[in-house]
């Protein structure tokens, strides 16, 4: 990937304040946003141009990034940059209303979609891993899945003890506290529930710490189960880390006859040679074994997971509420170790999520490109404002304001769906709209980017975890993606990304992404009201076309076209 470029060490981060360095606030969007995604405070590791999930890159290389700035520096406001897996390819005369980057990562055709093919290809410098929202420049740090994690881990106590409060009285467990796993004990929490999280790294652990996003750390889990207990038992929210692998920590807990209520995991299981951690080694250890012999690395992270699904299974079945968290651990443990019974628990998506998927509802983010949490606060106020019926979103608001601490430039996410007013205009459409009022208005003192992560309800195709159980088993049907994506194109968004195998690994996913920035001006405001109606559009059509009367019910209400809806 080359040395560091002086640009990056310059910046440290995004640019902020309302001087910009390109020739317009789309193009400046797009650099800052690149640059946000490898500030030493967001990315996991940014001196190897990783952001998160593995090794979920925002350039291919270091010549790759200072190429890309300077492409963007010279991008006019009627020309459109093509990036190919991290590397800035081409540049053509569009128009003023056209993208002004588009990007694909990790792509690769049906027979040749693996890792193996992959890693040779990336071994040549010829493509990137671009993760979900790593290579699409949209990664705003554990913050970013907050919510969702939030919102997930809510709906499985609604589910499991419909009359308690939140999670209260009951202790989750959880594997990697990594860029997205890092959200879960602070979600848990914010449920008013317990946590424990295994995680092999102790910098990731002293990380999430020092965010606030967990607690305490231990490395005995016999003190990390006790505590654990008495939290519980007090109905006390609480959280701590335990430094091990996830696999042993969950074995230890069969031998103890402990058994959470819920149980999980986040490691980067989704790659087997750089994401997971064989039992046995230290990180160090590990890394070495990497190096030296790769082949052995893969056959014991393997063996590593099979034991570490096989507890999750036992645990399971002593009582312990299991699910999947998206990162394909089944999925993994099924095709290289012969695992049939790896699908015995759910992923979290048909369990918890789809509903919302259905009424177009998906994590929806926005970006105070200025730098100043102030902007984000009228933000906050903005949303309380425009949506006072809505008490859970309300409280979610308020939670982010008091306990999450922003990292890089300052935003926010929330789940908003299509569900449109009496004047037609969606959900996430009317909030994007009046951001842009404030814009203008000069009550936000710098253009809003509005994006969103690759995970909402019609931009993914992924069967183990997005599309996992649809309906009408159209579970790897690849089509509604990239409809997504050149619609997103049609409606005029300003960034629009399509990648392969993220959250799930090369070849089990194809998902989309897009950004419209919100500079306070008509064009704005005319891109935001079609892109916010497309997008999650996308999700009521394909959820109405699999069957779902959530979905035909959300398209009836709305006015949504779908056209053979009866056949
Ligand atoms: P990451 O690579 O930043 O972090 C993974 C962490 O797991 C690391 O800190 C690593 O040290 C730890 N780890 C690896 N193997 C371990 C083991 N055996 N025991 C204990 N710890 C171990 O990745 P991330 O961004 O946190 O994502 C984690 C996984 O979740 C990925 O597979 C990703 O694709 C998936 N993901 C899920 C969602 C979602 O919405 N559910 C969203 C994004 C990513």
């Amino acid at each position: 990937f080359g040395t560091p470029s002086p640009e990056w060490r310059r910046y440290q981060g995004a640019p902020t304040g309302t001087d910009i360095e390109c020739k317009g606030w789309r193009q400046e969007a797009a650099l800052r946003m690149l640059n946000n995604n490898l500030d030493p405070d967001v990315a996991e590791d940014p001196e190897n141009l990783v952001v998160y999930g593995g090794t979920g890159r925002a350039a291919r290389s270091w010549d790759a990034y200072d190429a890309i700035l300077g492409e963007l520096r010279e991008l006019d406001d009627d020309e459109t940059l093509l990036v190919q897996s991290g590397k800035p390819v081409g540049r053509f005369t569009t128009h003023e209303r056209a993208p002004r980057v588009l990007i694909a990562n990790s792509n690769l055709v049906g027979k040749w979609d693996n890792w193996e093919h992959f890693h040779e290809l990336e071994a040549e410098g010829k493509i990137m891993y671009g993760q979900m929202t790593a290579g699409s420049w949209a990664y705003i740090g554990t913050q970013g899945i907050l919510q969702g994690t939030y919102e997930t881990l809510a709906e499985a106590g609604r589910q499991q003890f419909p009359d308690n409060d939140g999670l209260r009285g009951t202790i989750t467990v959880t594997g990697g506290l990594g860029g997205m796993g890092g959200a879960q004990p602070l979600a848990v929490t914010m449920n008013h529930g317990v946590c424990i999280a295994a995680e092999v790294n102790e910098h990731r652990i002293d990380r999430r710490i020092e965010t606030r996003y967990c607690m305490e750390r231990t490395d005995d889990l016999d003190e990390a189960i006790e505590k654990a207990r008495e939290a519980a038992e007090k109905g006390e929210p609480y959280s701590i880390a335990v430094h091990a692998n996830a696999a042993d920590v969950l074995e230890g807990m069969l031998e103890r006859d402990f058994v959470p209520n819920f149980l999980t995991d986040q490691t980067s299981a989704h790659d087997e040679l750089e994401g997971y951690y064989p039992s046995g080694y230290t990180v160090e250890e590990a890394d070495r074994l990497r190096e030296d012999d790769p082949d052995r690395y893969v056959e014991e992270s393997l063996d590593t997971m099979q034991r570490h699904v096989q507890a999750m299974l036992d645990l399971q079945e002593r009582g312990a509420v299991t699910f999947e968290y998206g990162n394909n651990i089944r999925g993994q443990v099924q095709e290289h170790r012969e695992m049939t019974n790896a699908f015995d628990f759910p992923g979290f998506v048909p369990a918890y999520i789809r509903p919302l998927f259905c009424r177009g509802k998906g994590p929806f983010r926005w970006v105070a490109l200025s730098g100043d949490p102030a902007d984000i606060h009228r933000t906050d106020e903005a949303v309380r404002e425009l949506f006072p019926e809505k008490e859970h979103l309300g409280r979610w608001i308020d939670l982010a304001h008091e306990q999450v601490e922003f990292q890089g430039l300052p935003s926010r996410v929330c789940w908003l769906g299509y569900s449109t007013d009496e004047e037609g205009i969606t959900e996430r459409a009317k909030f994007a709209l009046r951001i842009n009022e404030l814009v203008r208005d000069g009550e936000i003192s710098a253009p809003v980017v509005v994006t969103r992560d690759h995970l909402d309800a019609g931009s993914v195709a992924s069967p183990h975890r997005e599309t996992e159980a649809m309906k009408d088993g159209t579970d790897a049907v690849a089509d509604w993606p990239i409809l997504n994506a050149l619609l997103n194109c049609a409606a005029g968004a300003d960034i629009v990304s399509v990648h392969d195998g993220g959250g799930v690994g090369i070849g089990n996913s194809l998902h989309t992404n897009n950004h419209v920035v919100l500079d306070g001006s008509d064009l704005a405001a005319e891109k935001a009201r079609r892109v916010f109606t497309t997008d999650p559009g996308m999700g009521v059509i394909r959820h109405a076309d699999a069957g779902y009367e959530e979905a035909l019910d959300e398209a009836e209400q709305s006015n949504v076209a779908v056209p053979m809806r009866d056949h």
